[in-house]
């Protein structure tokens, strides 16, 4: 062992000019397999510049594990700094939020769109955002999709008052536009929040949107479709909207398909 600063100095001295000449010599890649079989293979050389291995591939030479990487839910931003984490129940949560601004959508919204239902039941159906008919009422699924919706839910013997029934965002985005990734950003705490104090065992994400925003993936409907997913420790299953149906009648049978499993998985945890 080095015993002076300049020994030491020597020393990483030394180390720097032999990587040096290593690296004139070999370039950036050491592969020390035998000749390429494929194609594939000669693409993917060992290269010094490739990520550390991950811990499921074990350390590396020099005893190095990478971390695991963060699934994308480890990934979401804590709650903002503001009251309302702290409410201890629905009602509460709602009183402290219903007269939210933090958007532009909270000026133009005629009535803040909170959720409604039976939060103990367990199970929530989480759709993108309120429409016209949500906004002038102040409740979930109230026009054509949301008849749509109690027709599903009657399919598989379920009333919306056994079921807790919400959004994405709370305020109607204005003409029905898709809520814009500030709005959803905003927005979606509260959501959390909501689901922290409900704890369902099954979340059934309406659509496209609600899927990929609570996921945060950009992967297709269908692609998510007949799989549970975990969500915060929870259960998220994924079907078609019903303003879907009502535009394409053809969805109608994979939903129903689709809600016959989500009730069989509900009945069994229950
Ligand atoms: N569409 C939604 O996503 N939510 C509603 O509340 C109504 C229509």
């Amino acid at each position: 062992m080095p015993n002076t600063n300049d020994e030491l100095k020597r020393l990483l001295t030394d180390i720097q000019q032999a990587l040096i000449q290593q690296k004139e010599l070999f370039g950036d890649t050491i592969n020390t397999s035998p000749e390429p079989e494929t194609r594939e293979a000669e693409e993917e050389p060992m290269s010094v510049n490739k990520k550390p291995p991950t811990a499921a591939e074990g350390p590396d030479l020099f005893g190095f594990v990478a971390p695991k990487p963060p699934s994308p839910q480890d990934q979401l931003p804590p709650y903002p700094n503001e009251p309302w984490v702290s409410a201890a129940s629905l009602g509460e949560l709602e009183s402290m939020i219903c007269n939210c601004v933090k958007c532009p959508l909270g000026h133009t919204r005629t009535k803040f769109v909170f959720g409604v239902g039976n939060p103990k039941a367990g199970i929530v159906l989480i759709g993108e955002a309120p429409g016209a008919d949500e906004d002038l009422q102040g409740e979930p699924f109230v026009g054509r999709a949301g008849q749509l919706l109690n027709k599903i839910l009657e399919a598989i013997q379920l009333k919306r008052e056994d079921v807790y029934i919400c959004n994405i965002i709370k305020c109607r985005p204005p003409n029905n536009r898709d809520p814009q990734p500030i709005e959803i950003d905003t927005c979606e705490p509260y959501l959390w929040k909501q689901l922290e104090i409900m704890k369902p065992k099954i979340i059934v994400c309406l659509g496209r949107v609600a899927a990929q925003t609570l996921l945060r993936t950009t992967a297709g409907l269908n692609d998510m479709r007949g799989k549970v997913h975990d969500y915060r420790g929870m259960k998220l299953v994924v079907t078609y909207h019903p303003a879907a149906l009502l535009r394409n009648p053809n969805w109608k049978k994979p939903t129903w398909e689709d809600v016959q499993w989500i009730r069989k998985m509900y009945d069994e945890m229950k």
